[in-house]
């Protein structure tokens, strides 16, 4: 059979037929990372693949077989199965889990059992292009919320131009007609420098300089916009990896802040919020393919010298031994995390920012406070050869 893998994309002949379990034992793959999609559509760990089968084997970036499986609600022959939940669904009911899980997230906000948002609010999300983000837009419209979206272009070459096609094709097609708006940044327009510029100039890791632009123009626009949630795509993998990282080094002040739900601290500052944090990357990237929704499957070029990709093969490894181990770890913390890092212990004085408005922690001098992002912005451009 014909076996498409990706990052990069290529094409090899494995010899057929046999399961979708024996096929990734043969490829030597961890079935919790990927997805298999046969002639256009998802196949569980238990399909038949022919001899002439042509087969995607789709990374999902984290990074038992038996009868084929059926479906957990109407017993059809099912596309996508989860070990954690030790269930299996067709499309239809595949999407009604997922939608089930993010409803179970918005309403039950956190620890806390605070509601994330209401209807009464207008939501900003952050998409990239990638699947959590868009099947976040797709999923929050769908459930009837008002939902625009933020693209912020970052400037690294052929993947930047991708992602922004994909989000532009997204927004048009499927947002536009339930009335979400495509706003959009370009970091080299709005603040003088892309994100490979700005790591060179200023010799930090890309993630770093990144990171910071990304979330100040999150919270910038929705300020700006009249927006009162900013809503991100962090799904279980990502913030388990998170937590993991975090409880590693016992970082106090970020396990403090490490919760589904942020209210803002201050005037210019949105609640955020995460409401895909009870689904696994394979579930996002399986609901955009149920749903048809195009993403950008490769990864960014300048994810090498990110810590948080360590963290989430571990937690891949542990998981494959244990299903469910990383919901367990990352449940388990939210549902202590209010007593054992109560939200008190990680109140910071914010005021705004003498550069731009924005909050920023009081300076323990007297200097005018200066934000993060300023400071970031003063470094790279002192750096940067003069246009
Ligand atoms: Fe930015 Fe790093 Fe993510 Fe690439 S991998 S988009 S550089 S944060
Ligand atoms: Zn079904
Ligand atoms: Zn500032």
């Amino acid at each position: 059979m014909e076996v498409r893998r990706r990052n990069p994309d290529r094409t090899e002949q494995v010899p057929g037929p046999c399961t979708v379990a024996e096929l990734l034992e043969r490829l030597d793959l961890n079935p919790t990372t990927v997805l298999v999609i046969a002639d256009g559509q998802l196949v569980t760990a238990g399909t038949e693949l022919g001899a002439d089968a042509s087969v995607e084997v789709r990374p999902v970036m984290s990074g038992g077989a038996g009868a084929p499986a059926r479906c957990h609600d109407c017993g059809a022959a099912a596309v996508h199965e989860e070990p954690r939940h030790r269930s299996a669904w067709c499309s239809e009911h595949f999407g009604d889990h997922v939608e089930r899980q993010v409803r179970h997230a918005i309403d039950r906000g956190d620890g806390d059992d605070r509601r994330m948002f209401s209807y009464d609010d207008h939501l900003l999300v952050a998409v990239s292009g990638g699947k959590d983000s868009l099947a976040l837009w797709d999923l929050l419209l769908r459930l009837g919320y008002r939902a625009d979206g933020l693209y912020v272009g970052l400037g690294i070459g052929g993947y930047s131009t991708r992602s922004q096609r994909v989000v532009e094709d997204f927004a048009a097609r499927v947002a536009a007609p339930r009335g979400g708006v495509l706003h959009q940044v370009d970091l080299e327009q709005e603040q003088g420098f892309s994100t490979p510029q700005g790591a060179a100039a200023s010799a930090r890791p890309a993630c770093g300089v990144c990171g910071l632009s990304k979330r100040y123009w999150f919270n910038r626009v929705a300020v700006e916009h009249g927006h009162d949630v900013l809503v991100t795509g962090h799904n279980l993998d990502d913030e388990a990896a998170v937590l993991l990282g975090n409880v590693l080094r016992w970082q106090d002040g970020f396990l403090a802040r490490q919760r589904p739900v942020l209210d803002a601290g201050a005037d210019n500052q949105v609640r955020r919020a995460k409401p895909l944090y009870r689904l696994s990357e394979r579930e996002t990237a399986a609901y955009c393919v149920v749903r048809g929704i195009d993403y950008v499957v490769e990864e960014c070029p300048l994810v090498d010298g990110n810590t948080g990709v360590a963290n989430k093969d571990l937690l891949d490894e542990l998981e494959r031994r244990s299903p469910g181990i990383k919901a367990q770890f990352l449940f388990g913390f939210l549902d202590r995390a209010p007593q054992l890092w109560p939200r008190s212990s990680d109140d910071v004085e914010l005021v705004a920012c003498h550069g731009c408005g924005m909050p920023t922690p009081r300076p323990r001098d007297e200097h005018p406070p200066r934000c993060a992002f300023c400071r970031q912005q003063d470094r790279v451009l002192d750096a940067l050869p003069v246009h």
